[in-house]
C-alpha cells in the first residue's frame, strides 16, 4: 500500500527520491497548501546542493550501468510500458495528489493523468524505431552513417500546473532514448511526482534513472542548470525564469529546450458557428482557471457580430459552476497560489483602469471559504495595446478585441512577444489557412481550442521558447547524432590534403 496518497501525506514532510530510494531531506522544509481552503496540508524539502550532487551522481552512474546502458531498445520499450499500465491503475490517486497540490479540477486531472499513460505507451513503442541513417557521401569505398544515442542526464524543471503531463512530455522519449533524469518538480506541486517516483521503481527501472529533488527554484533549480554533471535541460514554465534559465545554460554551453508563457490569439470569425466559437472561448480561456500555457486570453472578434459574441460570452461565463476542486461538477476552482489570485486582482483593477469594459465576473466568490477563488472575467472594448493583452495573466481573464478585415486581424494576433497557441473559427476553410500561414504561433488550432496530441510536436516561437516536445520531434531533442566513416578501400591516402567529396 503507497503512502503516495492524499490521506498518507497530509501533515507529513515529502521525501526527496535518489538512486532509488526515498528519504528525508536534510535541507529546510516549507509549506505545500491546497488552494481550495488556503490551508497548509503537507511539507516540502528544499534540498541541499549536496543532495542535488548526490542526485546527478546518481544519474550519471545509471547511465553507465549495464543495466541501463546495454538494455535493448525493445527492453526499455517494456519499461515504459510497465509504467503506462501502473499510471493508468493509479489514475485516481495520482489525479488526487494533483488537485490537492494545484487546485485544478479533479476531472481534467484524471483525464491529463490518462494522458501520461497514453504518451508513455507512445513512446515505449517508439524506443525501437529509432533510427540513424546511411548516407552517400560521394567517396566511393566509405561508409558513412549515424546512429542516436541518448544525451545523458536530463535536468526536468517543472511548473506547477500539470505537474505529470508536463513531466512526462521530458520523462517518456528521453527515457525511450536511454537517457536518466533528475527532475525537479514546483515548489508548489511536488506530491504526484514523488509518487511516481514509486511507480518508476515498481515498472523495474534501475536505481538512479529517475531521481525527484524537491524545492525551490532559485536553489535547488538552479543548482541543476549549473551542474556540469547535467547535459541538457528541460524546463517547462514561466517566460522571465527562461531567460534565467537559457542564460545560464548558454554560459554553460548546454542546451535547453523552453517552454515558456503565452497570450495566445482567439479568433472568432462572422462566418463562424457561433454556438461552437463561444464554447470554444469559454473552454480556451476558463478550463483549468486560465492556468494554461496556451490559455486563449486575447478573443479577437470580427466588429459584426461583436455584440452578439459579448452577450454570448457574458451568458456562458454567468454559467460556470465554481467550486470545490474535487467535486464532480465543478467548472471551475480555486487558483493554485495566493500570490496568483494577487497578480489576477491587479491585472483587473489595471484593465479597468485603462479603460477596458467589464463585462462578467471581476470579483470573488463567495462562500467558499479562504480558498483561492477568483471568478470568471470577461472584458470587452480591450485594445492590444493595454496590460492586459500584453502579459500574461495565468488566470479566468479573458480580454475581447475587435477586428475589421483579416490583415487587421493577422497584425494585431501576431503584435505579442509571444507565439504559443492560436486558434480560429470560421467556416472558411482558405481563410483558415491563410491565418495558418501568417500566424507566428508554434500551435494553430482550426475549429477547435486546447486540442494536443502527445503525437503531434508541440512548442513555441518568439518568447514561448524553443525546443519540441511530442511526436517523433521529442526523441530528436533527447538524443543526439553521431556521424561514423568507415574507409573500407584498404588504401591509403595522401596525408597531407583532407578527403572532401570531389
Ligand atoms: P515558474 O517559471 O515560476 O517555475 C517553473 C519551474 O522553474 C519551477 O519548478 C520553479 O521552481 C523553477 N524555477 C524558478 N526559478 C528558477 C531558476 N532561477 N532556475 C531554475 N529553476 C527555476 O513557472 P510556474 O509559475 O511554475 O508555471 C507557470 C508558467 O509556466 C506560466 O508562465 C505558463 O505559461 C508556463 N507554462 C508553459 C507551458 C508550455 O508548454 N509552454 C506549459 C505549462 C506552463
Amino acid at each position: 500500500m503507497t503512502r503516495f496518497t492524499v490521506g498518507g501525506l497530509v501533515g507529513q514532510r515529502l521525501p526527496i527520491f535518489i538512486n532509488g530510494t526515498f528519504r528525508d531531506s536534510a535541507g529546510t522544509h516549507f509549506a505545500g497548501f491546497d488552494p481550495a481552503t488556503g490551508e497548509e496540508w503537507c511539507q516540502v524539502a528544499d534540498s541541499t546542493a549536496a543532495e542535488v550532487d548526490e542526485a546527478v551522481a546518481a544519474a550519471r552512474a545509471a547511465m553507465q550501468n549495464p543495466a541501463w546502458r546495454d538494455l535493448s531498445q525493445s527492453d526499455r520499450g517494456l519499461l515504459l510500458y510497465r509504467l503506462a499500465d501502473l499510471v493508468a491503475a493509479n489514475v485516481e490517486n495520482l489525479a488526487r495528489l494533483e488537485t490537492k497540490d494545484n487546485g485544478k479540477i479533479l476531472r481534467e486531472m484524471r483525464a491529463l493523468t490518462q494522458a501520461v499513460s497514453v504518451g508513455l505507451r507512445y513512446f515505449a513503442g517508439m524506443a525501437d524505431k529509432i533510427e540513424g541513417t546511411t548516407i552517400p557521401v560521394n567517396k566511393p569505398d566509405m561508409l558513412n552513417f549515424t546512429v542516436r544515442e541518448p544525451v545523458g542526464v536530463i535536468g526536468a524543471i517543472v511548473p506547477w500546473n500539470s505537474p505529470l503531463l508536463l513531466l512526462n512530455r521530458c520523462m517518456a522519449p528521453a527515457l525511450a532514448m536511454g537517457n536518466a533524469l533528475v527532475v525537479k518538480p514546483s515548489e508548489h506541486a511536488s506530491a504526484a511526482i514523488l509518487a511516481l517516483a514509486e511507480l518508476v521503481t515498481e515498472a523495474g527501472f534501475p536505481a538512479g534513472v529517475f531521481n525527484v529533488v524537491t524545492g525551490r527554484g532559485a536553489s535547488v533549480g538552479d543548482a541543476i542548470v549549473r551542474h556540469p554533471g547535467v547535459n541538457k535541460i528541460d524546463f517547462t514554465g514561466g517566460t522571465s525564469t527562461g531567460r534565467l534559465i537559457a542564460s545560464a545554460a548558454g554560459n554553460a554551453l548546454k542546451p535547453a529546450m523552453l517552454e515558456l508563457g503565452g497570450k495566445s490569439p482567439h479568433i472568432v470569425c462572422e462566418d463562424a458557428d457561433l454556438d461552437r466559437a463561444v464554447n470554444g472561448v469559454i473552454s480556451g480561456i476558463f478550463a483549468a482557471g486560465g492556468q494554461t500555457c496556451v490559455a486563449g486570453s486575447r478573443c479577437f472578434v470580427h466588429e459584426s457580430i461583436y455584440d452578439e459574441v459579448i452577450d454570448r460570452l457574458v451568458a456562458r461565463t454567468a454559467e460556470v459552476r465554481i467550486g470545490a476542486p474535487d467535486a464532480e461538477d465543478t467548472q471551475l476552482g480555486p487558483l493554485a497560489l495566493w500570490s496568483q489570485v494577487e497578480k489576477v486582482q491587479g491585472f483587473i483593477e489595471g484593465a479597468r483602469s485603462e479603460g477596458a469594459r467589464l463585462v462578467a465576473g471581476g470579483g470573488r466568490p463567495g462562500g467558499l471559504g479562504n480558498g483561492w477563488y477568483v471568478e470568471p472575467t470577461v472584458f470587452a472594448d480591450v485594445r492590444n495595446d493595454m496590460r492586459l493583452a500584453r502579459e500574461e495573466i495565468f488566470g479566468p481573464v479573458l480580454g475581447v478585441l475587435k477586428f475589421r478585415d483579416d490583415d487587421e486581424m493577422i497584425r494585431l494576433a501576431n503584435d505579442t512577444a509571444y507565439g504559443l497557441a492560436s486558434g480560429i473559427w470560421t467556416n472558411d476553410i482558405n481563410r483558415a489557412l491563410r491565418f495558418m500561414r501568417r500566424i507566428e504561433a508554434g500551435m494553430v488550432w482550426i475549429n477547435t481550442y486546447r486540442s494536443p496530441s502527445v503525437m503531434s510536436p508541440s512548442g513555441g516561437f518568439k518568447e514561448s521558447g524553443y525546443g519540441k516536445h511530442n511526436g517523433f520531434a521529442a526523441v530528436e531533442e533527447f538524443s543526439r547524432i553521431k556521424t561514423v566513416v568507415i574507409d573500407y578501400s584498404g588504401k591509403s591516402q595522401d596525408a597531407f590534403v583532407m578527403r572532401v567529396a570531389k
